[in-house]
């Protein structure tokens, strides 16, 4: 779980109502948040103090599937302009508005400067926020997740593994701690890149900014040949594949057998070839 401090432009909208009419506030994503987070919010000028604290509900949501807040905006070419691009829902879960928390305040326990892009909070700083707002033991809101459950991180990238999504057999797991381990993946990513090995998607290329360094790790080997005394072998056993194609690496055929990479590729470029597209 993160802690974030991000700042609210109190001349384009009403923080403050809105919150008090709803609870929580879709806020455009400009950073990586994961459901959990928790999220400070600065208001800018003439406020200049640190008001709310939030937790992250939900991410990636796309400006359809937002709360409709056009009455909060004080400016409707921001609202217009910010209608692209992805949301995340922060629920509110205090407000305070005191001394203690103003920008004069926050510089003497360390902040650099008013907050403009949102910043990773730790050490003093964060400590010295936290005690400030009563509530400082981190929450589990009720509604976490669609189906009520916790989850820590909404997307696959660090969650489950496919295996654990669709079949959840305990064997499979063990296939997914190689995929899920930090060691493997950053080496895995070093020897070859963020490009999926199956169909050849980006995410920085496709999505930008956001979608750099993301990818999912597919562990080649099936788990009835690894014995006690596997090794891995980076370059041989890890592939990068993207969220699509992991989830049919997972797939089973009629046969029964999960797809190999090759074959993949030729039901896709077989497809595209249909379609008339190039692969
Ligand atoms: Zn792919
Ligand atoms: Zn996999």
């Amino acid at each position: 779980m993160t802690h974030w401090l991000i700042s609210a432009n109190t001349k384009l909208y009403n923080h403050y109502k809105s919150f008090k009419d709803h609870g929580f506030i879709d806020w455009k994503m400009s950073s990586r948040y994961h459901v959990g987070d928790i999220v400070y919010v600065y208001s800018s000028m003439p406020i200049q103090k640190i008001q709310y604290k939030t937790v992250v509900e939900e991410i990636n949501m796309r400006f359809s599937e937002i709360r409709d807040d056009r009455e909060y905006w004080k400016d409707l070419n921001a609202y217009n302009i910010a209608k692209s691009g992805l949301y995340a829902r922060f629920r509110l879960l205090e407000r305070i508005d005191g001394y203690e928390l103003s920008i004069e305040k926050l510089k003497q326990h360390g902040l650099k400067q008013a907050p403009q892009h949102p910043t990773k909070l730790s050490g003093t700083l964060l400590e010295y926020i936290e005690k400030n707002f009563q509530q400082n033991i981190s929450i589990v809101p009720q509604k976490l997740g669609k189906n009520n459950s916790i989850v820590e991180n909404i997307y696959p990238d660090e969650i489950d593994c496919p295996e654990k999504i669709f079949e959840g057999a305990q064997t499979k797991v063990m296939v997914n701690t190689y995929e899920r381990n930090s060691k493997a993946r950053a080496k895995c990513i070093e020897l070859k890149g963020t490009h999926c090995y199956v169909c050849g998607m980006n995410f920085e290329q496709m999505y930008g900014e956001i979608g750099k360094g993301f990818i999912h790790i597919h562990h080649l080997v099936p788990i009835s040949k690894i014995g006690k005394e596997y090794q891995i072998d980076y370059q041989k056993d890890l592939i990068p594949v993207c969220p699509n194609c992991h989830a049919m690496l997972h797939r089973k055929k009629l046969n029964g057998e999960s797809p190999s990479v090759e074959e993949l590729k030729k039901i896709i470029r077989k497809r595209m070839t249909a379609l008339n597209l190039d692969f």
